[in-house]
């Protein structure tokens, strides 16, 4: 199965854009947006960009998974980065 990531790549300039819109998933870490552990299958916070752990989708519904991507696109610097079955291929950042 092809399962939904999402990162944040380096860059983000805290405009706080996509923690106002989803907190379940970006939260603000020490030095940028941060992946919650709660959104995660591994349970950690980070960016994920090193760890590139799935979404937790059970706990995630599908109009909040898909929600994901115009909260990518709204990024003003794209450093939100998805990857993964139906949220990849319009918003994937080159790089
Ligand atoms: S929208 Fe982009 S730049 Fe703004 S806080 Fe989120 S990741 Fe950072």
């Amino acid at each position: 199965m092809n399962q939904r990531r999402v990162w944040i790549a380096d860059g983000c300039i805290e405009c706080f854009w996509c923690q106002q819109l989803d907190e379940r998933i970006f939260v603000r870490g020490p030095s940028g947006t941060e992946i919650s552990g709660w959104a995660r299958v591994d349970g950690r916070t980070s960016t994920n960009q090193q760890e590139q752990a799935p979404l937790n989708e059970e706990r995630l519904s599908e109009s909040e998974l898909n929600f994901i991507r115009f909260i990518a696109d709204g990024c003003p610097v794209k450093v939100i980065h998805l990857e993964g079955e139906s949220m990849g291929s319009a918003l994937l950042v080159a790089g």
